[in-house]
């Protein structure tokens, strides 16, 4: 198996994602030369609704990493960065950015025309250590840029008090004061509501396409994950609404019939971590022995309804719960979430990848091994890997250990 080998995707809906990413792309450019003012912002959080509402082009450069990673573009970026003393341990979303910044950006050639600079960056907080670390040095590489920096608290979930909420919303009207201050636009409330309105109802789209793999076969599997794309980029528009209603009905469509991924699905399988952005072809992987990724950890950030009441409340409460409700979540609340994904979508087994440029997420990986073992009789199998940097990666050790992993379910099973 080649370490860079594309997921095969069986969704037509999936196969279109190729264009939304490049619509995405495009439109930022397009705004870039328009004299639209372009704000580069991490993922998860309430900015990107703010941004829709008054026409501002949001770029999210987090999100250019694994973009980078499926156009093979790391090797060149991590050079850049390693170059600069960037250590291999860090976050590999960190160093391809940092690596992009002070390299290929601006040069001709770069897939997708590459990332529209910024003229204004946003450091929300809230996050983790490397995810805020993003924004200060990207903020450093463009000295023209306006920086807005908020502090939103790292509270695990069921932690979040009222104090939390009214702070958090105070940050939020101070990033829409900031932003009517730096373009000159004045906020309509009408159009924040009506982006409010669509984010909300693009996450339940989402939770309903989730909520289908509970079916056996599961009608969509990991390998069509790319679709959170617009859940990344497209929030509070009609755009990622229209696109979600379709994998929906197709989702749909293909549950109502019972037609799964793969001819025969034997094993039910659930990603821990993030998945391998240069090699997304590994979630076909199990399949030569009857084995489908069903549900992974990185898709819970985007299961927030939004109370469209209270819009400016709501992103608030968006920005204090998506991000941490995968890099911030307590070691209780990840055991309970993942043993509720296992148990929900009749999960045969785990594979937990131990992610070594990602603490936040790699941590207490091995209580959830026993959590699951001890409390649902799920086996799991540990793989060492990266979420960006494919040389943290042996596709040898990963073959080896998962083949015996398959087998040994199958075996469990009496499928063998
Ligand atoms: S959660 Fe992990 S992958 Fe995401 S920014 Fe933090 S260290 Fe990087």
């Amino acid at each position: 198996m080649e370490k860079t080998q594309k997921s095969t995707k069986r969704l037509a809906t999936a196969k279109e994602l190729r264009q939304v990413v490049a619509d995405f792309y495009i439109e930022g450019h397009e705004a870039k030369q328009r004299g639209i003012p372009v704000g580069w912002m991490p993922p998860m959080n309430g900015l990107i609704e703010i941004f829709y509402a008054m026409d501002l082009m949001p770029v999210f450069p987090e999100n250019w990493s694994p973009v980078c990673a499926a156009f093979g573009l790391t090797d060149r970026d991590f050079a850049v960065s390693e170059a600069m003393g960037y250590s291999q341990d860090l976050c590999g979303y960190l160093r391809n950015i940092v690596g992009y910044v002070y390299g290929l950006l601006g040069a001709d050639g770069v897939p997708l025309g590459g990332l529209p600079e910024p003229d204004m960056v946003f450091s929300m907080g809230g996050g983790c250590v490397p995810a805020m670390k993003i924004l200060q040095l990207i903020s450093r590489r463009f000295p023209q840029a306006r920086v807005f920096h908020a502090d939103l608290p790292q509270v695990p979930v069921e932690k979040i008090r009222r104090y939390h909420i009214d702070y958090a919303t105070s940050e939020i009207n101070r990033v829409i004061a900031f932003l009517e201050e730096t373009t000159g636009r004045k906020m309509d409330y009408d159009r924040l509501d009506e982006t409010v309105r669509l984010s909300d109802q693009a996450c339940a789209l989402w939770d309903e396409i989730m909520t289908f793999r509970r079916h056996v076969p599961t009608p969509i599997s990991a390998a069509e994950i790319g679709i959170m794309f617009v859940m990344v980029t497209r929030q509070g528009t009609q755009t990622a609404v229209d696109f979600l209603t379709k994998v929906r009905d197709e989702v749909r469509g293909r549950a109502e019939q019972g037609t799964g991924m793969i001819g025969e699905e034997k094993l039910r399988l659930f990603w821990d971590n993030i998945p391998l952005w240069y090699n997304m072809g590994i979630f076909n992987y199990f399949e030569k022995m009857g084995g489908v990724v069903v549900a992974e950890t990185y898709s819970a950030a985007w299961s927030i309804r939004l109370s469209v009441e209270k819009p400016i409340e709501a992103l608030a409460v968006k920005s204090l719960m998506s991000y941490p409700l995968v890099s911030c979540v307590s070691m209780q609340r990840r055991k309970e979430m993942v043993i509720k994904a296992c148990r929900d979508y009749k999960i045969d087994g785990a594979i937990l990848h131990s992610n070594k440029s990602c603490a936040p997420i790699t941590l207490g990986q091995m209580d959830i091994k026993r959590a699951l073992e001890r409390e649902l009789g799920v086996p799991s199998v540990v793989i060492d890997a990266d979420h960006m940097d494919a040389r943290n990666f042996s596709t040898a050790q990963f073959e080896t250990r998962v083949d015996a992993f398959m087998e040994m379910l199958l075996e469990k099973k009496g499928m063998r």
